[in-house]
């Protein structure tokens, strides 16, 4: 790092002699594993050279993008480049003269067919810098700043953290856990603290101890947050840093330092097959992304109520207000999960105009699948047993064969902590298209749940409703616009304005005949009733069109979900093993 400001990071590579090779192909990777997407890192590579160790220029050949073969004649040789850090993602590399931040898959080449040897890195932090650097490779001893890896994956597997971040240490039992905290917050870092231990606490708890004996967790503080990727013994979790001026913060937080570090176990451990050993090179297709994703976001919440981060309320209101989201996308029952998931290189990641009509995120269908399946096992078992039993038992008995998982495993681990197999729940909900059936479930398990339109009158609505606002909630066009923009992003199949044909793009600028604005558009709308017909002008391609819909009712419904006192014993037992504590 000579000069963080140019955000380069000034590499060099030397490989040892490898006798019977007379060329050697040196590979950049293409993607980062647990991020599902072609990135091709090697665009931002500049100034290679490749020399022999006397520095005399060796013989190269470009072969393809990320692909060079040398001729080495069997001898050591040396890589310099320079590696361009300028995306400030979890997933990337970035490097300023704030910090330096770099994950192996955007920064490393490796040689072909050399991915199972062992690596070591020196990290030299840019002059008079004072910078610390913060891993989970493990420090080579008497070495200054310098790291070991025991093959590629491992490498890859480990971000750096360069610079001047706050660090913490806590354990939990015998277990060692650092914090590495970079950036501008407003956070009581006491208090993430206190969160991280009780999740780590809790999830050791699920699985009977830590599969590591430290854990490093990388926190970037940013204007914005964008998530967070997982590692065997390590996470970077990008967060909003000026988001901790509520409760909210705290807990958007918790979700996903409890999201990403069940990954630990799920994903990272237990494994599809074409998930490690990597290849780096391509895409590596995996149709068990709802199962490594969105069951890792439904158990993110079970740990966060089991660490006692958050309440029961804090549950019901998840599900009151995620619930109504999911249930009104278009796309949710259009596309089965196993293919959501191998698709995802090319549709979740790449998404066309249409992907909301189309098809749903694997994340989101797949947690609600994950609550179905673990509603379904405690019917099952009159409350004892659930998907958290389900995961130890996987855990427990996937060890003899390095914890690869394929959907027959999942299947059977089902069927053996219900008592009987779970087949059908599969064929309809993971590959079948079915709506999950979740309100029913939430009724069998001795909750009291409810939808309501806003503008119905009874049940007897709440006494400080705005009647008027109420009832003009109800005309619908099916139209979503961009944020702040009257640019039409979707229109939902089979809405009125999909049978006026209406469509993406479209530059609204009135409707009944008078000029909107991104704040009066919804107003104008409401100022009909449904079965009215509406024209609406807009431009598509810079000519004037109008179109005339028949607006309908709007399918928007508030839910509310707590646990029904009333609910006979053998419910009330389901919910307790659902929603209870203390294991
Ligand atoms: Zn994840």
């Amino acid at each position: 790092m000579p000069e963080p400001a140019s955000h380069e990071f000034d590499v060099e590579m030397r490989v040892p002699a490898l006798p019977d090779h007379e060329t050697a192909e040196i590979v950049f990777p293409t993607w980062a594993p647990g991020s599902y997407m072609v990135r091709d890192f090697v665009r931002h590579v500049f100034r290679l050279t490749v020399t022999d160790e006397r520095g005399r220029p060796l013989a190269r050949e470009r072969l393809d993008k990320q692909r060079w073969r040398i001729t080495t004649g069997g001898r050591a040789f040396r890589v310099r480049y320079r590696v361009f850090a300028f995306e400030a993602s979890v997933r990337t590399s970035f490097l300023d003269d704030s910090h330096g931040y770099f994950n192996g898959t955007s920064v490393f080449f490796h040689v072909e067919g050399e991915l199972g040897r062992p690596c070591r890195v020196t990290v030299v932090p840019p002059p008079r810098s004072g910078w610390r650097v913060a891993t989970a490779l493990r420090l080579v001893p008497g070495a200054r700043a310098t790291y070991a890896a025991d093959d590629f994956d491992e490498l890859c597997d480990a971000p750096f953290e360069i610079g001047a971040h706050e660090t913490r240490a806590f354990a939990v039992g015998r277990t060692k856990f650092e914090l590495a905290l970079y950036g501008r917050h407003n956070a009581d870092v006491r208090r993430l603290i206190d969160i991280l231990k009780r999740i780590a606490g809790a999830t050791g708890r699920m699985f009977g101890g830590f599969p590591f004996d430290r854990y490093l967790f990388i926190v970037h503080a940013l204007p914005v947050a964008t998530g967070g990727l997982e590692h065997r013994a390590s996470v970077t979790m990008d967060v909003a840093g000026l988001s901790f001026e509520d409760e909210g913060g705290y807990r958007r937080f918790a979700d996903l330092a409890a999201h990403e570090f069940f990954h630990a176990w799920n994903v990272k451990r237990l494994h599809d097959a074409a998930l490690g050993r990597f290849d780096y090179t391509r895409e590596n297709y995996t149709r068990l992304l709802w199962f490594f994703e969105g069951f890792t976001d439904y158990l993110a919440h079970i740990i966060m109520l089991r660490a006692g981060v958050t309440s029961d309320r804090d549950f019901h209101r998840m599900i009151a207000e995620d619930w109504p989201k999911y249930a009104t996308r278009p796309g949710r029952n259009e596309t089965p999960l196993d293919e959501l998931s191998f698709e995802a290189w090319i549709k979740q990641y790449k998404p066309s105009e249409n992907y909301v009509n189309r098809a749903v995120s694997y994340y989101e269908r797949g947690l609600w699948a994950g609550m179905a399946l673990d509603l379904e096992l405690r019917l099952a078992t009159g409350g004892r047993r659930g998907l958290p039993e389900m995961f130890r038992r996987m855990w427990d008995r996937l060890a003899r064969v390095g914890w690869a998982v394929t959907e027959q495993d999942v299947r059977d681990a089902a069927a053996a902590i219900a008592g009987r197999r779970m087949d059908r729940f599969f064929d309809r909900y993971v590959r079948g298209t079915d709506e999950l059936p979740l309100p029913a479930l939430w009724r069998r398990a001795g909750m009291k749940v409810a939808a309501r339109a806003e503008w119905d009158e009874s049940p007897k609505p709440p006494a400080d409703r705005d009647r008027v606002r109420a009832r003009r909630a109800r005309a619908w066009t099916g139209i979503d616009l961009h944020p702040e923009r009257l640019l039409v992003r979707n229109v939902v199949p089979d809405s009125p304005a999909w049978r006026a044909g209406v469509t993406f793009g479209d530059d609204i600028v009135a409707v009944g005949g008078v000029r909107v604005n991104p704040a009066t558009f919804a107003k104008r709308v409401g100022d009909a009733a449904p079965g009215a017909r509406l024209p609406i002008a807009f431009f598509r391609r810079d000519l004037l069109r109008e179109a005339t819909l028949t607006l309908a009712e709007s399918p928007a419904r508030t839910w509310s979900i707590a646990a029904d006192a009333k609910a006979p014993a053998r419910a009330a037992a389901v919910r307790t093993g659902w929603l209870g504590r203390g294991r």
